[in-house]
């Protein structure tokens, strides 16, 4: 019955980090899986969000079904979050969110209605990007296309390329953009090259897609929601797939969230309805507990600043690693240039190591990146630093 089902050949990270579980090496290092640990090497549990669980215990009653959009204090908290509670087109209702499971969930939803009401569109990615990006819109029939992005030479962005690509791009293509902390090159635009974007969103009449996974890592809670404020402000229509995996270290209960930002109000309650249509086909509805922890810590006026703070920590975490590393590779590899640690953002840096030199790095120590060379830096800790530099500058030699 099933002789035609081929083998899956199974997710290049997901597989990278259970065969890191299997080493048996006491001084394995994980730079693969894009996780925050912190300098313990453990997964925290921030003491805002366990607050919320507590008070979200305390308070549970019945557990009927959420509505297919998702629980209405999360729904409005996040856009708050990423919108701003002020701006104008929450206020003129113009803006959609829907609790989704995980801002993968938010990714697919947004796929299916994409493919739906823009069937023939393509779908634009940055070269290189986040895997599972391309999986999932290919996985909903969606053509998925490149623009340049990374500059290996440099270890920086290739702006003119993308520029000159995206006003080249035929009409109504949706452009998936990282909205901070790229994922996997550490790469982000500068609000200058964002406002560059929006005169060739415009003009070419695109659809941008954004995807904030990492709100927080990277300049902070509210800097990092500026490309979707900008372009709320500029009047555009797109979508918004975010997530509270790392910000809030709530990996496994699947909290995220897809917004959409509508030409006018009476076109948001058709998307919303068209929407609530797509979730009920792919799982009905979301679960409840993950996002009532969200709504809580984003709406406790308590909560909210102990958990702000807790992101500056994790933030400064990973800095303070980057420069560690930075500062002993200097030491250990003269001349080479390892600015791009310091210059990359979030939790990943695009190392410049080849296929071949990741594998050295595992197989002889123990140290675990993913083949493009991509390093996850909030891996680090300030006890594994130090070999993971020597292990790297072993391999460079
Ligand atoms: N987008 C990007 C760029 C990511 O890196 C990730 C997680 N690795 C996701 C989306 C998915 O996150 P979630 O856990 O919310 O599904």
């Amino acid at each position: 019955m099933f002789q035609h089902v081929e083998a899956y050949a199974g997710d290049p990270i997901l597989s990278l980090n259970e065969a890191f579980g299997k080493d048996t090496r006491p001084n394995k290092i994980n730079l693969s899986i894009g996780i925050y640990f912190d300098d313990n090497g453990k997964i925290p549990m921030l003491p805002s969000v366990r607050a919320a669980e507590l008070k979200v215990v305390e308070a549970a009653g019945a557990r009927p079904y959420l509505p297919m959009e998702g629980a209405a204090n999360f729904r409005t908290a996040v856009q708050h979050l990423l919108f701003g509670a002020d701006r104008p087109a929450v206020k003129e209702g113009r803006v959609v969110t829907l609790q989704t499971v995980g801002s993968s969930g938010g990714l697919k939803v947004g796929a299916d209605f994409v493919k739906r009401y823009f069937p023939e569109t393509t779908m634009l990615v940055s070269d290189p990007t986040w895997d599972n990006h391309r999986a999932v819109f290919e996985g909903s029939g969606l053509t998925v296309k490149t623009y340049p992005y990374y500059n290996a030479e440099t270890g920086g962005l290739r702006f003119d390329d993308m520029l000159a690509s995206l006003k080249q791009a035929e009409e109504k293509s949706v452009v998936l953009l990282h909205a901070c902390c790229h994922n996997p090159t550490g790469v982000d635009l500068t609000q200058a090259q964002w406002e560059q974007l929006i005169p060739v969103f415009k003009e070419r009449n695109l659809i941008p897609f954004l995807d904030l996974a990492y709100q927080g890592y990277g300049d902070g809670i509210e800097e990092d929601a500026f490309a979707i404020r900008l372009l709320a402000d500029q009047g555009l229509s797109f979508f918004v797939a975010n997530s509270f995996s790392k910000s809030m270290s709530l990996y496994g209960e699947r909290c995220g969230a897809l917004s959409v930002v509508c030409p006018d109000a009476a076109q948001a309650v058709n998307v919303l309805g068209q929407m609530k249509a797509i979730i009920r086909r792919n799982y009905s509805n979301p679960p409840m507990h993950g996002g009532q922890l969200v709504a809580t810590v984003l709406t406790d006026p308590a909560l909210r600043p102990m958990w702000e703070a807790e992101v500056v920590a994790m933030r400064d975490r990973i800095q303070a690693m980057r420069k560690a590393l930075h500062d002993v590779l200097v030491a250990k590899v003269p001349g080479r240039d390892f600015s791009y640690f310091l210059t990359q953002r979030g939790m990943f840096s695009y190392t410049g190591l080849t296929a071949e030199q990741c594998d050295r790095l595992k197989e002889e120590f123990g140290v675990y990146l993913v083949r493009s060379g991509r390093m996850c830096v909030a891996g680090l800790n300030t006890r594994n630093v130090e070999a993971t530099a020597a292990a790297m500058a072993a391999v460079l030699a």
